[in-house]
């Protein structure tokens, strides 16, 4: 078979199963990934420095002759070869050699060696340079180019990555394969993507290295442009894709709707009002909504939820929620059932702890046809279940989105299609699919939600409702536990209710546990008159339950809890918030933790009990927190802080790292990449050959898009 770019790295020579191994963990695995694979830094070997100019520390090449070799004797062995040129000496020193090696460095012979420069006891020295040895003169330098220098991993040396990168770069010039797209205001002059390839892994010697090696050079931006442009075409062609199904309609009954918010106690805030408005649209349209809303924790998603999930039930269709703890999931079933009981509709829950007789009863009001039928289904990701099918599902929401991939939510998604009664030919025209919501009071920063969101509308609750004070929030060591102590009876007293987190993230849970028990434990011993709860990941899901309803209800004063409880919990009479260890979590997580108080109308705090020392970049991150509560100013500096990879994990997403590009560095390219994606795919037909060779060449799992 010929060799192909897009076959496996095996079909080089010298790659067999060990350094495909190696290759593997660097996410290597066809030809093509390894050019993608970029140089950290180079080496200039071209040029011959005068011993004379040498300075400490530099790497270079010298070319002398050599005056004498000395060997030293004794259990290590020590060579030192002195060389010269126009009467400057510079020793090499080595300390493993053959002995074939030794008796080659004879005086009078010229030497040409590379290596890095220090400062020695006789002069500067070299520690193993390479080198070579010549008759006089030696032949002409043949490194006309940079020396690139691969990052990697063990059981690949440089010299395996030189080999490699040479045979690939070999196979691109003969696969043909190399035309290059860019948009109108393209970076560099490189007319194929082999020369943006070469010069990157061979530049010459003038090339400027530096940014090359800061990977802002105009071929680095080239091919981080052409990678984000072939992630944002999958991204649309997925969308493109969803509009193939038919969606059924749905009817809002206002006189329903009105008659919902007023039995809420409260009016929806404006921008509630408009996010609603947003998917009332989406729900009059004949093809299935995908739509995200992003709102800051205690923005009021749920009720918006709600309120869709409302008008799917009254035109006749059930709704699915799924939630990503169990937790999470009964809170929801608790809002639900009280919303909803008064307009009888049924609800009910299924999460993986619950029994069979619970779950055959679900299943069996799922699939009824009449009006008996389960309306809505709230679960974990228990209703992922195959057995679990739905008899009309219309709205699928999903929560705290962040959770789930993609894939999970596409899952969820077939639960609903269903071959429409009217329409006899096959194919996916003939099949209507739900709407889906999904939310996150995970928000990301406007440049990323472009390539991780592509796929879907976004909505965004920027507004909290009326009356809420702002979470006060304070920096403090841990050594002042007494002051907090107190201040935590003091509330108490008052009949409010305390979160203490811990934080501490061990090697494994178990520690984790044992530690927040041991908080729990301290606290009851300082604090006798109060009640003390305790979560964590150790408990089974009743027990868990159980001590959350204990202190919802008020029977605990303090609940101590590992980041188990980090999303969605709800309630209002918590006003105080300790967070031991926080230097140890992400920006958005202490965010979203904090957004556990501040729900109801009394001032809430949030202390933040640090360990000294602080990292430089630990005292940023906790200032940010003191300094904000706007999650989305928040995610902001996250990524500035941290960098996009840990903000978006794949899972968040369903995007995968990139190979090139790198969303802190090439950001400012995001706008130009979605316009011109946008306008191929205005003409994705003509343009189909383009975007199926950008998709192969960049994006591996293909297949995973085409789908979707
Ligand atoms: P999140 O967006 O974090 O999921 P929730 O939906 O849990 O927030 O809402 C937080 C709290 O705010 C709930 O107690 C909810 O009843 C209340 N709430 C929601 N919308 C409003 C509003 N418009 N006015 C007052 N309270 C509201
Ligand atoms: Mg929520």
């Amino acid at each position: 078979m010929a060799l192909s770019l897009y076959g496996p790295v095996t079909q080089l020579t010298g790659v067999g199963p060990k350094l495909q191994a190696s290759l593997k963990k660097l996410k290597i695995h066809r030809v093509i990934d390894i050019l993608f694979h970029l140089p950290m830094r180079y080496q200039n070997k071209a040029v011959i420095t005068p011993i004379a100019d040498l300075k400490a520390e530099q790497e270079a090449v010298v070319e002398g002759i050599i005056r004498h070799a000395h060997l030293r004797a004794g259990r290590q062995k020590v060579l030192t070869v002195t060389l010269d040129d126009n009467f400057t000496a510079l020793n090499l020193v080595f300390f493993h050699f053959s002995d074939a090696q030794a008796k080659a460095f004879t005086s009078g012979k010229k030497i040409r060696a590379f290596g890095q420069i220090k400062p020695g006891l006789h002069g500067w020295q070299m520690m193993h340079p390479e080198y070579e040895l010549g008759p006089t003169p030696l032949a002409a330098n043949t490194h006309a180019t940079l020396t690139a220098i691969y990052p990697s991993t063990a059981g690949i040396t440089q010299k395996q990555w030189h080999d490699l990168q040479t045979q690939a770069l070999d196979l691109l010039k003969l696969s043909g394969d190399t035309q290059r797209f860019t948009d109108a205001d393209k970076r560099s002059n490189a007319e194929t993507l082999l020369d943006t390839l070469h010069f990157i892994h061979q530049p010459d010697i003038q090339a400027d290295v530096i940014s090359l090696q800061q990977r802002q050079h105009p071929f680095i931006e080239d091919l981080a442009f052409e990678e984000l442009l072939a992630h944002q075409l999958s991204l649309l062609h997925l969308r493109h894709h969803k509009q193939i199904y038919k969606a059924a309609p749905l009817q809002i009954d206002l006189q329903q709707q009105q008659q919902f918010i007023q039995q809420l106690g409260f009016e929806l805030t404006q921008a509630q009002q408009r996010v609603l408005d947003e998917i009332f649209s989406d729900f009059k349209k004949p093809q299935p909504m995908l739509r995200l809303i992003q709102g800051d924790v205690g923005s009021g998603k749920t009720v918006v939820a709600a309120l869709a999930a409302l008008a799917a039930i009254s035109s006749g269709f059930q709704v699915a929620i799924l939630a990503p703890t169990e937790i999470l999931a009964e809170q929801h079933l608790l809002s639900f059932q009280q919303w909803f009981k008064p307009l009888n509709i049924s609800v009910d829950w299924l999460v993986s702890r619950h029994k069979k007789q619970h779950k055959d009863a679900v299943l069996n009001q799922l699939k009824q046809r009449n009006k008996d039928s389960l309306k809505l289904l709230i679960g974990t990701h228990a209703i992922f279940q195959d057995d679990v099918a739905f008899n009309k599902l219309g709205l699928v929401i999903i929560d705290e989105q962040h959770r789930f991939g993609v894939h999970q939510r596409l899952a969820l998604r077939d639960k609903g299609l269903h071959i429409d009664d009217n329409i006899h030919n096959t194919g996916p025209l003939s099949y209507t699919a739900p709407h889906q919501l999904v939310m996150t009071a995970t928000p990301i920063p406007r440049t990323l939600a472009m390539c991780a969101y592509a796929d879907l509308d976004c909505s965004v609750i920027d507004e909290l409702p009326a009356g809420r004070k702002t979470i006060q929030t304070v920096v403090m060591e841990q050594h002042r536990r007494a002051e907090v102590v107190e201040r935590i009876l003091t509330l108490c007293q008052q009949g409010q209710q305390v979160y203490w987190v811990n934080t501490l993230i061990h090697e494994s849970e178990n520690m984790d546990c044992q530690s927040a028990a041991e908080t729990a434990a301290f606290l009851q011993q300082a604090l006798p008159q109060l009640n003390i709860g305790l979560v964590h990941g150790q408990l089974n899901s009743e027990q868990k339950t159980a001590t959350m309803q204990a202190f919802s209800s008020g029977k605990l004063d303090v609940l101590v809890a590992t980041t188990v409880i980090e999303v969605g919990v709800n309630i209002p009479n918590a006003t105080l918030m300790v967070i031991e260890n926080p230097e140890r979590l992400g920006l958005a997580q202490l965010h979203q933790l904090r957004g556990r108080v501040g729900r109801g109308h009394q001032q809430s705090f949030c202390l933040l009990l640090y360990q000294k020392p602080l990292t430089d970049n630990g005292k940023a991150r906790l200032k940010v927190l003191r300094e904000s509560s706007d999650g989305f100013v928040i995610a902001e500096k996250d990524l500035q802080l941290r960098g996009p990879g840990e903000l978006l994990g794949s899972q968040q997403s369903g995007i995968t790292r990139f190979k090139v590009a790198d969303l802190q560095l090439h950001g400012h390219l995001l706008e130009a990449v979605d316009k011109t994606a946008h306008a191929l795919m205005q003409d994705s037909q003509k343009n189909q050959v383009l975007i199926e060779m950008l998709s192969q060449r960049w994006i591996e799992a293909a297949d995973d898009y085409v789908q979707a």
